[in-house]
């Protein structure tokens, strides 16, 4: 896997990979052709071969797997006795998919995290309390998005983490109130507060504390920090600009002091906003946008669905996997930024009404909590 290991090397943005990038992706596609029959005969059916991917452009003509599939199959590549990591990616209704992670592919993810965290400079020594607007992990939740959040408590050293959803008599409950005491106490203190979650609760917070017509700055250093959530943005239909607005408003942050991170089980790529809160794709993983019907490649500017490739994982093959968003890709030039790459919009999702997701599930807890 000496391709996988050279891309996983690279800096997050910018950083040239000389073809890398498609080596690693055919180096992973003949790893699971040879190791996994059910991936083997539906390459095999689509009349893909490995030596069809030589530059980028050949990406499009590698079969993709839609993420239900996952819900629906079990596809490991790997036996199960090393595959050390298994992440659900819903764990609030509806069916869960099972993605295993080995120790090899586990420590690519944890290079790219260190480095797209220290990239956005989100390591600090810094004793910080933590307000985590997600669900409490015991051991009946074993949801990734669980894992992710409390995962980002670590970078900066924890004082203490209060949780907006925790489990009452065996189901989840958002206790919002007890969030809005828990910032204003952390306020009085010297240290730094972090946020971290989903966005659409982290906006209810900042929303009750402006109707109790409280409006506090949080500690120098303090950061937001968002994920979990495009799909959130689209179901509870919070604009950008209201949630920055809001922020600086009734908590005293920057907008640069909010930073949003995107990730799915099924492409554990970890994509976080650049300064002008656009989602630029990383040297880790391309993003190739397919027309609704006809699943050909769409230019930059136009809507489809999304299709993205990392070669991150040996034991499921989710090397090319399609979600059920629709999003658009833009040149990376046009933001100003800095950075090169394309970024990517998610603008909605097909199949709404028939595909449950860890965002129906936190809209129907939301609808139980009144504000
Ligand atoms: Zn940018």
């Amino acid at each position: 896997m000496k391709y996988r290991s050279a891309v996983f090397r690279k800096k997050p943005y910018n950083d040239n990979d000389g073809g890398d990038f498609v080596k690693a992706v055919a180096e992973m596609t003949d790893y699971h052709i040879k190791h996994n029959e059910k991936y083997a005969a539906l390459c095999l059916d689509a009349g893909f071969t490995t030596d069809m991917l030589k530059t980028e452009k050949d990406l499009e003509k590698l079969p993709f797997i839609p993420t239900l599939t996952f819900k629906r199959h079990c596809l490991f590549t790997l036996p199960e006795k090393r595959i050390p990591v298994k992440a659900t990616s819903s764990g609030t209704g509806g069916a869960a998919g099972v993605i295993g992670f080995e120790l090899s592919g586990l420590f690519c993810a944890l290079k790219m995290v260190l480095k797209i965290f220290s990239y956005k400079k989100l390591f600090s020594l810094k004793p910080t309390n933590y307000v985590i607007f997600g669900y409490k992990p015991d051991k009946n939740n074993k949801t990734a998005v669980s894992k992710t959040a409390f995962g980002a408590t670590l970078f900066a050293p924890a004082l203490h983490r209060t949780y907006a959803l925790t489990r009452r008599n065996g189901r989840y409950e958002a206790d919002l109130d007890s969030v809005c005491k828990a910032i204003v106490g952390y306020c009085k203190r010297r240290h730094p507060v972090r946020f971290m979650g989903f966005p659409s609760y982290t906006y209810f917070a900042m929303k009750l504390l402006a109707d109790k017509g409280i409006n506090v700055k949080l500690p120098k250093g303090s950061k937001i920090m968002l994920a979990g959530g495009w799909k959130q943005y689209y179901r509870e239909q919070v604009d950008k600009k209201e949630f920055y607005d809001t922020a600086k408003r009734v908590l005293g942050v920057d907008d640069c002091d909010i930073v949003e991170f995107y990730g799915a089980v099924e492409h554990p790529v970890s994509y976080c906003d650049c300064k002008n809160h656009n989602f630029h794709i990383p040297s880790y993983s391309r993003v190739i946008i397919r027309d609704v019907t006809t699943l050909k490649p769409l230019p930059y500017g136009r809507t489809g669905l999304v299709e993205l490739i990392t070669p991150m994982i040996k034991a499921t093959p989710i090397t090319a996997v399609m979600p059920d968003d629709l999003g658009v890709l833009y040149d990376g030039e046009s933001c100003g930024c800095g950075i090169k790459s394309p970024y990517l919009k998610i603008i909605g999702r097909v199949g709404l009404k028939d595909i449950k997701t860890c965002a129906a599930g936190a809209s129907e807890l939301l609808g139980e909590i009144k504000l």
